[in-house]
């Protein structure tokens, strides 16, 4: 067992599918010894204003930065976002990060433009065609990759958690091999860190995402930093899979993981 264990992705009650005030999260966390934890609440960037991300945004930091100085003696609270398609509203998304005094921001794409949430997709009919869906994922990716300001490049190959995962479809990944090391490459070359998202370890595709052979690549191209998260939604979920992932970490020929203070990355060793 991991004496460190740190989750630097999690969501309260303030993102639309989260379930738990801060507080709660914070307490069980704290019980089971995790000693630092990102609460990054989603920040939909293409429907920024449409679906009022503008204002949870704002109670979320407030309620973290909160909860940060009441439980400072307790646990390193960082304060953070899921940035989700900034690429789909770049100037928003700057102004927006560099608005407030956040520890940590996490990179996501859910969704292609103007397309729903991969989660909400028919691969059986709609969008049987998934190889395309995947050639614009990896797209959209690279050009997030590119972009870079953020500190953590979310659940790569997120798609394949609802594809590969619960309909049960074969999916050839080596036709992306190419963009995958491109996303790498930048990754390393801007000494960005690569999330290992536990969450699938509990849904049907029973894998990280990405998965370890995929953190290897990361690593043999030259990734520097990796983070892990759990990607709760739940009291029950936080710190879930993260002593697994902390494993493929090390696994993976890295002897640290990262957290943020103010966005400034800290090296906690694996042990
Ligand atoms: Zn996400
Ligand atoms: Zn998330």
């Amino acid at each position: 067992m991991f004496k460190n264990l740190v989750d630097m992705h999690s969501h309260t009650e303030h993102s639309f599918d989260g379930h738990y005030p801060v507080d709660e999260l914070v307490e069980v966390s704290v019980e089971r010894g995790i000693k630092a934890v990102a609460f990054t609440d989603h920040i939909e960037m293409d429907f920024f204003r449409e679906k009022g991300f503008d204002k949870t945004a704002d109670e979320s930091f407030d309620d973290i930065l909160r909860a940060k100085k009441k439980y400072a003696d307790k646990i390193n609270i960082c304060v953070g976002a899921e940035l989700g398609q900034a690429m789909y509203n770049i100037s928003e998304a700057e102004e927006l990060i560099n608005s407030k005094k956040y520890d940590i921001i996490i990179g996501s794409t859910h969704n292609l433009r103007g397309v729903d949430d991969f989660a909400c997709l028919d691969y059986n009919n709609e969008y049987s065609d998934f190889d395309k869906l995947l050639k614009e994922y990896f797209y959209e990716e690279k050009l997030l990759a590119e972009w870079a300001k953020f500190d953590t490049f979310a659940h790569l190959t997120y798609p394949l958690r609802y594809i590969q995962g619960e309909y049960k479809k074969t999916v050839d990944i080596s036709k992306y091999q190419k963009d995958i090391d491109e996303i790498f490459s930048l990754l390393a070359e801007k000494d960005k860190a690569l999330e290992i998202n536990t969450s699938g370890l509990r849904q049907l595709i029973g894998l990280t995402m990405p998965d370890v052979s995929f953190v290897k690549r990361f690593r043999e191209l030259g990734g520097k930093y990796v983070t892990v998260g759990s990607d709760s939604h739940y009291t029950e979920h936080m710190g879930a899979g993260i002593p697994r992932g902390m494993e493929i970490a090390k696994e993976c020929g890295f002897d640290s993981v990262l957290i943020f203070n103010q966005r400034k990355p800290i090296e906690i060793p694996i042990e």
